[in-house]
């Protein structure tokens, strides 16, 4: 029975990495009929941050990722849900200390009483040398007699795993093989600090075995890690679970994503407009590819097709460009409905429709909206393509626009369009449609030369959204405006 975690820690905004981090472990519980879990990381106090949890919880929501069991919102509030909890670290000390005295007494893990002005030390004389900073082993060998009796005389201390000289550890990794790391090469890690937290190290392992973990699917940055963990799954004689590292999310230069190039949270893209099911279908491409050519993807065709056969071993590359073309997918295929929710508090920031617009004139920003549905990659393009419907000053898109508005016909085309909107006192969708036919049968004026001088006078454009339903959008004074602007 497949069980999986994503284990956050509540530093900050849910980045779009950890997105997609969470969003493998789902895919691949879904897609084996397992358990997607949620646990909270937060031993290292200093770096918690408040309202985070909250934070990582409404992303996953946000973005479509259900929560099975572990840490999850219930009316605003964070609570959990499972046989295996906490799943909220810091309320499992008892369990950490347990399982650090285990260790102990086998003999896989020792006090150790350094100071840290002495651990500075060492590090820079091994700096100095050349090798690689580690730690000495200076308090490996203290008998555990003498060791308690400093510790009830109050010294501070911490707890060390104690790795065997010269030992190669072994574990297979889905993605990425057969691994082996020899112990010369990592450090007596710090398993319980002074301040009575286990380090991240500990917990994970405890934690996973007793939340029957069955695979570890997390970035390729804890891959290091992972041979202290398998040590220690071996020090307690517990089962190591399957290990899946998976290749960091890198922006075009191949460095990781990081704020000064933009968005990264998944809060930054929620806010530059991009949908949900936009952002988690070009996601899953990162670093994953499906079988086939076809690479629109719901959730539902990812949970079908997804595997870990087909993550890549090398970073996967977050094109932006690549996400709005995906993204602009999603939106055409959306009701206009959505689209001008999502849309509505962008177009009042920008000051172009008010709160009573919204309540008074809901079908009008609809029409409006519907111009441009076709041509957006994020709902935040909303305000800047609708700018052609505000102000009474149309910018001409070329020369060709302006040979259209000195045709011979204009005039008199003109005059027939100001005639018809006075006898009305403002527009509705019906007038609008009618409104071109009318003119025509008016003035005789038809084909290109009735069309094209209006588009133009109204839009600056020979080409674009539907005229009927500009015309609406426009309302007749702007309308009006734009004529008298044209014609002076
Ligand atoms: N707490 C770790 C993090 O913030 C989780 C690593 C893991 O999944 O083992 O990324």
């Amino acid at each position: 029975n497949v069980r999986v975690r994503f284990a956050p820690s509540p530093t900050g905004y849910l980045h779009i990495g950890g997105l997609r981090t969470a969003l493998y472990n789902y895919l691949f519980a879904r897609n084996n009929k397992g358990k997607f879990i949620l646990r909270i990381e937060d031993t290292d106090r200093t770096r918690y941050v408040e309202g985070a949890i909250e934070n990582l919880i409404n992303s996953l929501e946000w973005a479509g990722i259900d929560i099975d069991e572990g840490v999850v919102m219930e009316d605003g509030k964070i609570t959990q849900k499972g046989e295996y909890g906490p799943y909220i670290q810091s309320e499992r000390l008892d369990i950490y200390k347990k399982y650090v005295d285990e260790l102990i007494e086998n003999g896989y893990a020792y006090y150790c009483f350094c100071s840290k002005e002495r651990l500075d030390e060492v590090r820079e004389e091994q700096k100095i040398k050349g090798l690689i900073p580690k730690y000495d082993g200076f308090c490996r060998n203290i008998p555990i007699e003498e060791a308690k009796k400093r510790i009830a005389n109050g010294e501070e201390y911490v707890v060390r795993l104690k790795l065997p000289l010269n030992k190669d550890i072994k574990f297979y990794d889905i993605v990425r093989g057969n691994i082996t790391i020899n112990t010369d090469d990592i450090d007596d890690q710090v398993l319980l600090k002074s301040d009575g937290y286990p380090t991240y190290h500990l917990a994970v392992v405890v934690d996973d075995h007793l939340m029957n973990i069955t695979h570890i699917v997390r970035g390729e940055e804890w891959l290091a890690s992972a041979p202290k963990h398998v040590f220690l799954y071996e020090a307690f004689g517990w089962e190591v679970p399957e290990y899946v590292h998976l290749p960091t999310v890198l922006n075009k230069d191949r460095k990781k994503l990081s704020k000064r190039q933009g968005d990264v949270s998944v809060e930054d893209f929620r806010e530059s407009g991009y949908l949900p099911e936009g952002l988690i279908n070009y996601l899953a491409l990162v670093g994953w590819s499906p079988e086939g050519n076809e690479e629109i993807l719901s959730m539902e065709d990812l949970i079908e097709q997804f595997s870990f056969e087909r993550v890549s071993k090398t970073g996967g590359i977050f094109d932006k460009n690549k996400l709005n073309w995906v993204n602009g997918h999603y939106i055409r295929k959306s009701s206009t409905e959505r689209i001008t929710d999502l849309a509505i508090p962008y177009l009042i920031e920008s000051g172009y429709i008010t709160e009573e617009d919204v309540e008074n004139r809901y079908d009008w920003i609809n029409t409006m909206v519907s111009t441009v549905q076709e041509s957006l990659s994020t709902i935040k393009e909303v305000p800047d393509k609708v700018d052609i419907f505000f102000g009474k000053e149309v910018e001409l898109e070329n020369e060709e626009v302006l040979e259209v508005l000195k045709g011979e016909q204009v005039p008199t085309l003109f005059a027939a369009l100001r005639e018809e909107l006075d006898s009305v006192e403002e527009l509705d969708e019906e007038f609008s449609k009618r409104l071109m036919k009318k003119i025509q049968k008016k003035t005789g004026i038809k084909g290109k030369n009735l069309f094209m001088p209006v588009r133009s006078a109204l839009t600056g454009n020979l080409h674009g959204p539907e005229l009927a339903d500009v015309i609406y959008v426009l309302g007749k004074q702007n309308i009006l405006k734009r004529i008298d602007y044209i014609e002076e």
